[in-house]
């Protein structure tokens, strides 16, 4: 056994691991395949040590993600929590049939090993920031920025949850108009200075003049639009070419990396992907074929924080521009993106964040607040976070009782146009 001799080395070793799925109550928010359900799911993750310290992560709930955590939390036990190396081993060794972790309408996949080890890197790190009395973007190199800049990140949406009573707090936004009332309390609310659309719900012709009227709107605030692969090639290519220099960047416009690189080709714009590009091997064909220009970290699933810094060192020698990606997601998830961003020199890019889309938070304190759209890490040590109890046992609770333990955005839909089709590209 490789690591073998590691595991008895003296230090503050993992003595348990505790996974709880949580429910988080969502927004209606709309997207090329369906809409968000009403809650979205998220796994809490808690390490202790021998000694008594705690390590906190935060990855995704559904199903697939949920197991895999379970089925290798044992092995972390003995971990001492500075060996990453043996960590990304254990895992593997524990769900040796790896696989993807996505709903069968996503139009992504991660692969579990990856997820799995990210999330227990993250509560690692977290502990070894309480070990060493540092916060976790020391770890990474130490901050080269105090605050670290998040963009709005726009939805189009229904006014409420299908089953809901009434209108949610953002109301309908389904044209361009409702579109730029949604961005102006955003930013209003948080001091946005860049703004990120989430497309291909609505007819090109209508994003188009969405993102016209956001230029209007806000001149000078960097724009990028993501409609996930929603588009075909030559729709992306129209828009691309009718949005020259309106957009900082166009995101996964199509699907693939061929499509990508015809779309590369012929439109100014750089392409960011989170969706091509999502794994170190796909970086060298991305690269041959000139297919992206930006990519988006996201530390849930690039091996976690270390592995988003090898990442972002990889982006540098390669030419590439480098942003973040996010999912919804709570405050320790949060913090972690902001240790991450604040440690990373060639994140020149406002990161994307869901976190003002939820109402409450596990973190003691409540929700963290943005200040001219940005935040600063958590003093730490570690992450710098505590979890509020009372609220974690309401969101376990919830996920108990409403049952949804995968995602499924396109059966979401079918409550609100039962005769609704997932078409990924639809225009
Ligand atoms: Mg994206």
């Amino acid at each position: 056994m490789a690591f073998g001799s590691l595991r008895e080395g003296k230090s503050k070793r993992i003595q348990s691991v505790k996974i709880t799925p949580l429910a988080v109550p969502d927004m209606p928010l709309l997207n090329c395949k369906g809409v968000h359900q009403k809650v979205f799911l998220r796994s809490l993750i808690e390490v202790t040590t021998e000694g008594g310290l705690v390590g906190l992560g935060e990855t995704y709930g559904s199903r697939r993600t949920l197991l895999g955590l379970q089925r290798s939390a044992d092995a972390l036990v003995g971990l001492d929590p500075l060996h990453l190396h043996d960590l990304r081993h254990r895992v593997v060794e524990a769900l040796p049939e790896g696989g993807g972790v996505n709903a069968p309408t996503a139009v992504a996949d991660h692969q579990l090993t990856d997820v799995v080890t990210s999330a227990f890197e993250v509560a690692c790190m977290d502990l070894q920031g309480k070990i060493l009395g540092r916060p976790v973007s020391d770890l990474l190199g130490g901050k080269v920025r105090e605050r670290v800049a998040f963009s709005a990140y726009l939805f189009f949406k229904f006014a409420k949850q299908y089953d809901a009573d009434r209108p949610d707090r953002w109301g309908e936004v389904l044209t361009p108009d409702a579109m730029v009332g949604e961005a102006r309390t955003l930013v209003e609310e948080n001091g946005f200075k860049s703004l990120k659309l989430k497309a291909g719900h609505l007819e090109p012709a209508l994003e188009i003049e969405t993102m016209l009227k956001l230029r209007e709107t806000f001149p000078g605030a960097p724009l990028r639009i993501d409609p996930n692969g929603g588009w075909t090639v030559e729709t992306a290519i129209r828009i691309g070419q009718t949005l020259d220099g309106v957009l900082e960047y166009m995101e996964d416009p199509v699907l693939g990396m061929d499509a990508m690189a015809e779309v590369a080709s012929a439109v100014s714009m750089p392409l960011a992907t989170n969706m091509v590009v999502i794994e170190f091997e796909h970086l060298e064909e991305a690269i041959k074929k000139n297919a992206v220009q930006v990519v988006l970290s996201d530390h849930h699933y690039w091996g976690g924080l270390r592995g988003s810094s090898h990442l972002a060192r990889a982006c540098q020698a390669l030419g590439l521009g480098l942003s973040m990606h996010s999912n919804s997601h709570l405050g320790i998830s949060l913090a972690a993106m902001t240790h991450l961003a604040a440690a990373t020199p060639n994140l020149t890019y406002d990161c994307d964040t869901h976190y003002p889309w939820i109402e409450t938070d596990i973190i003691e304190g409540g929700k963290m607040q943005f200040q001219d759209g940005t935040l600063t890490p958590p003093a730490g040590p570690g992450l710098g976070v505590a979890l509020d109890r009372t609220a974690v046992d309401r969101l376990h609770q919830l996920y108990l009782e409403t049952g949804i333990d995968d995602r499924d955005d396109t059966a979401t839909m079918r409550r609100y146009i039962p005769d609704y089709e997932r078409r990924v590209p639809r225009w």
